[in-house]
C-alpha cells in the first residue's frame, strides 16, 4: 500500500495533526530500553573525541509515516516494541556534541520553537548538560528539514550558536536554496522549503560546503548518503572502534535495520535512500563500528549485528 508523499505531509499538517492528536492516551509499553534525558546527559569517549548525545525532545508523526509498506499488523507490533502509542510514532532527537582536540561540534541543531512542541528542547538540555552555546565552534548540518535546522536561530532572531563556522553538503545547499524551488514542490512542502530558505540564508555567511571524503575536523569525515534529501550527508568519526552517525539514513531501530527496503514518508528518493541504508548497516554489522542514531530511543548509541539477510540493532546502554 503506497501513501503518496503529499498525503502524508498533509497528514503532517500541524494543525491537522495536534487537532486529531488528543485521543493519544495509551500507555507506551516500555519494551524499547529508552531513557529521557536526565540533568546528567550521556556521554561517551571515542577515541580522543568525547561525545555527550544532548536530546531536543522527541516528535509526533503519523506512524504509517515510518514504514509506508509495513502491513497494519507489522506496524503495530513496531509501535509496542518502541513503546509508543497504537497510531503515533514518537522518535527522538539525539543531537551529538562533539568534542575533538579544541573543537565543539554540533551535528544539526534541532526543531527551535517552530515545529512541534514536544521537540526544540536543545538549547536547555545543553544547559543541564553544562555546554554553554557560545562554546560551539562547529555546526554540521546533515539536512536541511525541520527536525535538523529549525533550531539554528532563537526566538530574537540571534543565531543559537553564535560563534560557530556552518558545514553544509553542498549539494543540499544547492537544492534547498535554489529561488524556484517553492514554486516547483508540492505545495504541502511549502513549510519545508520556507524553513530550509530561512535557516540556511541565517548562516550564509559562516557556511562552508562540504562533500563526501572531507573532514570536517580531525577524523570526522562526511559521508555523500543521498537519498532521504538530494544532498544529505552522513559522518564517521575515527577513534575507539570507529563511529558512524547515520542520521536520517536510517531512523528507527527496528525499521531501518530490520526492513531496510521498507520505504519511509520522507525520503525524497527512495532506492538511493535504500541503497545507502543497507550500506551502512552492512559496514556498520562488517567491522563493528558503534552507531550513534539521530532519531533512535535516547541516546540512540549501539551497534548493528547481521540478522539474516539484514541486521538487528543492539543498544550500548
Ligand atoms: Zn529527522
Amino acid at each position: 500500500m503506497a501513501i503518496a508523499t503529499e498525503e502524508l505531509l498533509h497528514l503532517l499538517n500541524r494543525r491537522r495533526f495536534l487537532a486529531g492528536s488528543t485521543a493519544l492516551a495509551a500507555v507506551p509499553l516500555m519494551s524499547w530500553k529508552a531513557l529521557a534525558q536526565s540533568a546528567a546527559p550521556f556521554v561517551f569517549k571515542q577515541g580522543d573525541a568525547e561525545i555527550t548525545v544532548v536530546s531536543d525532545g522527541e516528535l509526533a508523526l503519523p506512524l504509517n509515516v515510518m514504514a509506508v509498506d509495513a502491513s497494519p499488523e507489522q506496524l503495530a507490533e513496531i509501535a509496542k516494541h518502541m513503546g509508543w502509542p497504537a497510531d503515533t510514532a514518537k522518535p527522538h532527537a539525539n543531537v551529538p556534541v562533539i568534542k575533538i582536540a579544541n573543537d565543539v561540534i554540533v551535528v544539526d541543531n534541532g526543531s527551535g520553537n517552530k515545529f512541534q512542541p514536544t521537540a526544540g528542547k536543545l538549547a536547555e538540555n545543553l544547559s543541564a548538560a553544562g555546554i554553554d552555546p557560545a562554546s560551539v565552534t562547529k555546526v554540521v548540518f546533515s539536512h536541511a528539514h525541520p527536525d535538523h535546522i529549525w533550531g539554528t536561530s532563537k526566538v530574537d532572531g540571534t543565531l543559537l550558536f553564535p560563534n560557530a563556522a556552518y558545514y553544509v553538503g553542498e549539494t543540499e545547499w544547492n537544492f534547498w536554496t535554489d529561488p524556484g524551488l517553492l514554486a516547483k514542490m508540492p505545495a504541502e512542502m511549502g513549510d519545508f522549503v520556507k524553513g530550509a530558505q530561512r535557516d540556511l540564508a541565517a548562516v550564509k555567511d559562516k557556511v562552508t560546503m562540504v562533500k563526501g571524503g572531507q573532514e570536517v575536523a580531525p577524523g570526522l569525515t562526511v559521508l555523500d548518503t543521498p537519498g532521504h534529501t538530494p544532498g544529505h550527508i552522513s559522518l564517521e568519526l575515527a577513534g575507539g572502534e570507529g563511529l558512524i552517525m547515520p542520521v536520517d539514513v536510517m531512523v528507527n531501530p527496528i525499521v531501518s535495520f530490520e526492513h531496510p527496503e521498507w520505504k519511509f514518508g520522507f525520503d525524497a528518493d527512495h532506492d538511493q535512500a535504500v541503497k545507502n541504508r543497507k550500506a551502512l548497516a552492512d559496514r556498520a554489522a562488517a567491522d563493528k563500528l558503534k552507531m550513534l542514531g539521530f532519531h533512535w530511543p535516547y541516546p540512540g548509541v549501539g551497534f548493528a549485528e547481521k540478522n539474516g539477510t539484514a541486521h538487528r540493532f543492539v543498544a550500548a546502554n
